[in-house]
């Protein structure tokens, strides 16, 4: 940077220079920031009090505000029901499945899907279900483990006991499936 850009960044025609920033008595800040303080009603008396120009500035700008935050209320509401739909469609589909698939002639897989809507790591479930059947489990899929052997019945017991939040009555079973 040379001296020049610094004399650059100096005080500039046309402005007036010191800049006037009404402060706070009150909060000691730039009235700007009073409504961040929270003694904002205690701001704004003083400034009624000292400031009545700049008080006035600010009640208007408070019922903009005001009628804003109302606006705000309704779209909080209408998101509010938002969430709540969005909430419905999650517990529609919120549910294990567990189906027999035939692998080979003789063997079955179990296929586990749905259990990461209840925000269950897939691969930790994989896993858990390796070493509790002692045998293969992989996630195979977006939304699904593959546990290789039969053990679909033994599912129903062992999800709700690992993870307490899927109560039996969420895992549906969906017999056997051709793969
Ligand atoms: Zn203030």
């Amino acid at each position: 940077m040379t001296d020049f850009d610094k004399l650059a960044m100096g005080p500039r025609e046309g402005i007036i220079y010191p800049m006037h920033v009404p402060y706070c008595g009150n909060c000691t800040m730039p009235i700007e920031y009073c409504e961040y303080y929270p003694e904002y009603e205690k701001c704004k008396q003083w400034l009624e009090k000292n400031l009545p120009d700049e008080f006035d500035k600010m009640k208007v700008s408070d019922e903009t505000e005001g009628g804003g935050t109302e606006e705000e209320k309704k779209r909080q509401k209408r998101g509010g029901k938002g969430i709540i739909k969005t909430k419905k469609k999650e517990d529609g589909p919120k549910r294990v499945c567990v189906s027999r698939a035939p692998r080979g002639k003789k063997k079955s897989v179990t296929v586990v899907t749905g259990l990461s809507t209840f925000d269950i790591d897939l691969k930790v479930a994989a896993k858990y279900f390796g070493t509790k059947f002692a045998c293969g489990s992989s996630v195979t899929g977006d939304d699904e483990i593959v546990i290789q052997g039969d053990v679909k019945d033994d599912l129903f017991d062992l999800i709700p006991e690992k993870w307490s939040e899927i109560d039996e009555d969420f895992i549906e079973d969906l017999g056997d499936q051709k793969r």
